[in-house]
């Protein structure tokens, strides 16, 4: 058996060589063979020179590919998917806030279970601001009502998965990944296993309120078609409720004489719609945007150097 630890890594220097050093404690001495892929996501820093020299000194246990720029975390964890070769793979972070040994229970758990195909850690206790927290339960609450596909609040992406599933992810070719989506979306059985993010080893999260946020409108508008059917309903309830209005004010008029004043009520309807069509608008936009993009093709990410790891098609 063969075990896969794929590693994104974007300004880390100061972390991957401890984390390496943990992974080689924690599965050194194990049955079974493994290697680890770490991606360097464009890092600006020594993440690369760090990344050589373990590749040099580890040549049969560390591989890495390195981009041209930084891509963002789906697209590291993608590539890693596609070179690994193990029979059952991880998802790590680079700066120890999964640790290792964390991964060999998740890994035990995966083996003892033949039916098992998938072992998520779930984070019990968070340390965030009461913002961000508000936010996250917003956001899953959303989600969950508008997408057929489940979210489990606090599961992360620290993940131990079988073949099978890696191949299913592989075989969605979508531009915009969220994993935490497409894991849902693929299905298989997957438990989920409490654990203590540590803090972080060095340097600092990438994680920035507003990066959060536009994180969390893609997971939206990449797994649910919701938004653009609510411009439908608002549209079909706002035309009933107009012939209403205007049976009113007819029959006022007719039978009553009540000349109806109009000018506020006008100007308000008026900005009012005004910005409703706007806003179902923008969203119809948001979705075509990405249809835009997914047409153009792109590749979700390049390679400018990969170390100890074969081309495609390449013979070991
Ligand atoms: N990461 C990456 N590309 C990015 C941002 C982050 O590969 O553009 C990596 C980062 O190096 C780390 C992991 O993704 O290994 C999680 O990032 P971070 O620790 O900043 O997120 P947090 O743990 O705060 O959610
Ligand atoms: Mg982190």
């Amino acid at each position: 058996m063969l075990f896969s630890l794929i590693v994104p890594c974007y300004n880390e220097e100061g972390g991957v060589v401890p984390l390496f050093e943990a992974i080689h404690s924690t599965f050194g001495g194990q049955d079974f063979d493994y290697e680890i892929v770490f991606v360097n996501d464009g890092s600006t820093d020594g993440t690369l020179r760090s990344l050589r020299q373990l590749a040099a000194e580890n040549p049969g246990v560390a591989r890495a590919i390195s981009f041209s720029r930084n891509f963002g975390k789906e697209s590291a964890l993608l590539a890693g998917l596609k070179h690994a070769k193990g029979d059952i793979l991880c998802f790590i972070d680079a700066d120890l806030q999964h640790p290792p040994e964390t991964a060999l229970e998740m890994l035990n758990k995966l083996r003892a279970d033949e039916d098992l195909s998938c072992v998520c850690a779930i984070q019990t206790e968070r340390s965030e601001s009461r913002l961000t927290r508000l936010f996250k339960n917003g956001f899953y609450r959303l989600i969950n009502a508008l997408s057929d596909v489940n979210f489990v609040s606090g599961a992360s992406d620290f993940r131990v998965f079988r073949r099978q599933i890696a191949d299913a992810l592989l075989s969605m070719t979508e531009y915009y990944r969220f994993s935490k989506g497409l894991f849902s979306w693929v299905g298989f059985k997957t438990e989920y296993y409490p654990y203590r993010a540590t803090p972080r080893h060095s340097g600092e999260t990438k994680w920035s309120f507003v990066g959060l946020l536009r994180y969390a409108i893609d997971g939206i508008f990449s797994f649910t078609a919701v938004p653009l059917r609510v411009a439908m309903f608002a549209g079909l309830v706002t035309s009933l409720l107009s012939v209403v209005y205007l049976l009113v004010v007819v029959v006022q008029k007719l039978f009553f004489s009540i000349d109806v004043p109009g000018y506020a009520t006008i100007v308000t309807l008026i900005l009012f719609f005004g910005g409703a069509q706007l806003f179902f608008i923008g969203i119809v936009g948001e979705y075509l945007a990405r249809v835009f993009t997914q047409t153009k093709h792109r590749p979700p990410y390049i390679i400018q150097e990969t170390i100890n790891i074969q081309a495609e098609g390449e013979e070991a």
